[in-house]
């Protein structure tokens, strides 16, 4: 039974690829990895893109193309320079995978980009929807590459009503769409699937069914049930942390320290910073405990950043201290500019370092 269900949705879903390729040659966006079908840059691009929106990446690939433009060069980049490049665009574990699996490529393949599915797959950081779109945008080779925007557009023309974390549904929806990918233009057809989810079904408000290649056998369409697919399951509430965020200024230098390892944006630079909020007055008692001596404290006001699953609320306070403890690493404002990676939740607090000196800081509030 199952078996001639698949029959039917493989032969059902065959019908879209005339007219999505035809739609895609011509409405596809101008986008910098679209130039070529380079393996290193579609690489560099969806790995950007994962959690990402287009128009955030487009500068960082140019620029990361710009300083590595292809495997070597980012196998060699030291670790420092690789996160400065990446600055701002947060989940940092995927650039320091991207750099071991480039070591790997250097050091298994010659330097080469593997062509295999298989050997894609066996990359450091690359997972099936990656391997997926490497195979078929840079080797055209049939393999799809199935995320949520490919699962929202399917999920909506069959009426598919499993939830998106079921596993089955990616894994059915990746095995029929593999039945019907068109040979001879599978990188084609790959981003044709992802644009069509970007900028036609999209995830956020109405899908834009009437400039839809697809609309005339879309089941979600007809029943008028866009809406109600896919069905996402229940998100658990993200847990909520109070930060003190520090910024402790002394003469033209500033105080960072390296996060743990293992944890949250590990291994990267921050300002230092409290769990919990506090006045003034407690916290003159914690950075003398410190062993930092400061004159004044000025509140700098709240911020927010929001994490997959917990949102960090953070207070932050400008400091003038009176000498450069030892437990911080203290640099200039130009060294924090180009040298250090500051993650975008401590980046909202960057600004307030301009107003260290007595003068101006009766700007701040
Ligand atoms: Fe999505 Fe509408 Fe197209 Fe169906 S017709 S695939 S709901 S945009």
């Amino acid at each position: 039974m199952q078996d001639i269900q698949n029959i039917e949705m493989q032969d059902f879903l065959k019908d879209m690829v005339e007219p999505l390729l035809s739609w895609y040659q011509a409405n596809k966006r101008d986008l910098p990895w679209r130039k070529n079908t380079d393996p290193y840059r579609v690489w560099v691009s969806e790995i950007m893109l994962q959690q990402t929106r287009v128009e955030a990446v487009r500068p960082y690939f140019e620029n990361f193309i710009k300083k590595l433009p292809n495997v070597q060069c980012l196998a060699e980049v030291p670790e420092e320079e690789l996160l400065k490049l990446w600055e701002g665009l947060g989940y940092y574990s995927r650039v320091r995978n991207m750099k071991k699996a480039a070591q790997k490529i250097c050091d298994c393949f010659s330097g080469a980009f593997p062509q295999s599915y298989e050997e894609i797959l066996s990359l450091p950081g690359i997972g099936q929807y990656t391997a997926g779109a490497i195979a078929s945008i840079a080797f055209n080779q049939p393999n799809p590459a199935v995320d949520g925007n490919v699962l929202r557009v399917i999920c909506r023309i069959t009426e598919d009503g499993r939830e998106l974390s079921n596993p089955e549904l990616k894994k059915s929806v990746t095995e029929q769409l593999r039945k019907i990918y068109p040979k001879e233009h599978a990188g084609d057809f790959t981003q044709a699937l992802m644009e069509l989810g970007a900028v036609i079904c999209v995830p956020n408000g109405s899908p834009k069914c009437a400039d839809c290649p697809v609309q005339f056998m879309c089941r979600a369409f007809y029943s008028g049930s866009q809406m109600n697919f896919p069905v996402a399951a229940k998100k658990k509430a993200r847990k909520i942390q109070k930060k003190t965020i520090l910024l402790l200024c002394c003469k033209d230098k500033v105080a960072i320290r390296k996060r743990d390892e293992g944890g949250l944006l590990e291994g990267l630079w921050e300002f230092p910073n409290l769990e919990g909020f506090y006045s003034e007055g407690e916290l003159e008692t914690i950075l003398k405990e410190m062993r930092v001596e400061f004159g004044k404290a000025v509140f700098c006001g709240e911020k927010k950043h929001i994490f997959t699953h917990i949102e960090w609320h953070m207070q932050g306070f400008l400091a003038f201290c009176k000498n450069e403890s030892s437990q911080f690493t203290w640099v200039t404002k130009e060294q924090l500019n180009e040298e250090f990676a500051l993650p975008a939740a401590f980046q909202k607090f960057k600004k307030y370092i301009a107003f260290a000196d007595n003068d101006s800081v009766a700007q701040i509030q």
